[in-house]
């Protein structure tokens, strides 16, 4: 027999068994009965839902669906349910311990991307378990690692959120390293993809596509670093990423350097520190969204605890965060749509993913509403990434990204988002302690 026409044969029958079992998982039909299930779409909570799951995906939600004699239940009457949270700003491939006094350069030079991405399986899993099923990670992840992550994720090899990623960040010269000798600058080359010049922008774009990048991630201004692109090079990324259907979002942290990334087309502003209300009336105008990354007041002491800083850390908090809020405030006055991200890679000595949540407090802290930062972390945040029917939202068709939590989330938000019961990602259960904690 032709050696080919062998393989072919193997292969088709392959298809079978696969296809088979996938036969299998759909038609195993569950029901939840939701206590309180959040509406992300319309920020409302509504009462004694039920959700209808086959396999992976969503097939009903309502309040009149009739259950089956014998059908297998999930009984979150108890709880609030909600789609699973959605992290916009993560970098699973880095992380930043205070008390190390190396630089940031050395510690990749020693990691290596072995270890670096086995750290980062750790951390994915981190970010799942506290309750987010779906994470966009936004660079420092070296050649491409974050790709790597992503397809052992989705393959089944590791447990994780969903990953929407952007490769290595395109920027300007220096990256965000600060201190590299212009000897040793390919070591930047390995961490960031450095454009010097418009056709090197539009080449960035297709080598990112080509690599499997999901997103682009550019940096406007590259804090620490005072380099920055130019709006003629932002314009060249946004371009030819908006031809292959991709979003651009720009790490942006001075008024001038959000201006001319707004100016030049992104989808998105990280950060957006110094933002001046005439930017955020274009950024609204132009529908850009801000992910603003701020750090809740325990984490905020926590730093200090770990860094040892005593002096002066109640009105170096009280600063930050009065800065945070009067931005965040500003911005929603202006009626920038907000999306929820962590930007965690700092170690605070606790699990990675439940430092990540504290971002939820962070916004309560600066005086947003819990179901508005509920809608900027489910639906909003999906809705960037136009997976608004897939994700964030509990409706037919959606994936089975569920969690519950424990409490009253309008009245008593932080304790309660902390107060995780269950987890599920396309169907599958990752956290069930509801016998724990009734
Ligand atoms: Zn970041």
């Amino acid at each position: 027999m032709n050696r080919f026409l062998k393989i072919a044969i193997v292969l088709s029958c392959l298809s079978f068994v696969i296809n088979s079992a996938k036969a299998q998982a759909i038609s195993n039909t569950r029901y939840i009965k939701a206590g309180k299930l959040f509406d992300s779409e319309k920020g409302q909570l509504l009462s004694n839902y039920i959700i209808k799951i086959e396999g992976s995906t969503i097939t009903e939600v309502g309040n009149d669906i009739e259950i089956p004699t014998n059908a297998e239940i999930i009984d979150l009457s108890e709880y609030t349910v909600m789609p699973g949270l959605i992290d916009a700003h993560t970098h699973l491939m880095t992380l930043d311990n205070l008390t190390d006094d190396t630089p940031m350069a050395s510690k990749l030079l020693f990691e290596g991307d072995a270890l670096r991405v086995l750290r980062g399986s750790k951390r994915a899993k981190s970010w799942l378990v506290n309750g987010f099923t779906t994470v966009k990670d936004l660079g420092d992840s070296g050649d491409f690692l974050d790709v790597a992550l992503k397809t052992a994720i989705n393959e089944g090899t590791v447990d994780g959120p969903r990953m929407f990623v952007s490769g290595p960040i395109i920027i300007s010269e220096g990256g965000q390293v600060p201190g590299i000798v212009r000897k040793h600058r390919t070591f930047i080359d390995d961490e960031y993809t450095i454009i010097r010049n418009v056709d090197d922008a539009i080449n960035a774009v297709r080598i990112h596509v080509n690599n499997g990048a999901d997103l682009i991630k550019i940096c406007s201004n590259n804090t620490p670093n005072n380099t920055s692109l130019t709006i003629e090079e932002m314009k060249a990324i946004v371009k030819m990423a908006h031809r292959y259907n991709k979003k651009v979002t720009a790490h942006a942290t001075s008024d001038l350097a959000i201006w001319e990334a707004v100016t030049a087309g992104v989808d998105g502003i990280e950060h957006g520190y110094q933002v001046s209300d005439t930017t955020l009336t274009l950024m609204a105008q132009k529908g850009v969204v801000l992910v603003p990354t701020d750090i809740s007041e325990p984490l905020f002491d926590k730093y200090f605890d770990i860094i040892d800083f005593n002096l002066r850390r109640e009105a170096s908090k009280k600063s930050a965060k009065n800065r945070y809020k009067d931005r965040l405030q500003r911005a929603i006055k202006a009626g920038v749509t907000i999306v929820t991200g962590s930007d965690n890679y700092i170690n605070f000595e606790m699990p990675q993913g439940e430092a990540a949540k504290h971002i939820l407090i962070a916004y309560q802290e600066e005086g947003m509403e819990p179901l508005d930062i509920l809608r900027s972390s489910t639906y909003l945040s999906a809705k960037f990434m136009g997976k608004e029917n897939s994700l964030g939202v509990i409706k037919k068709g959606a994936f089975a990204d569920i969690i519950a939590v424990k409490g009253d989330v309008e009245n008593n938000f932080s304790t309660t988002m902390f107060n995780l019961s269950f987890v599920m990602k396309g169907g599958k259960i990752y956290i069930d302690s509801k016998s724990l904690s009734e």
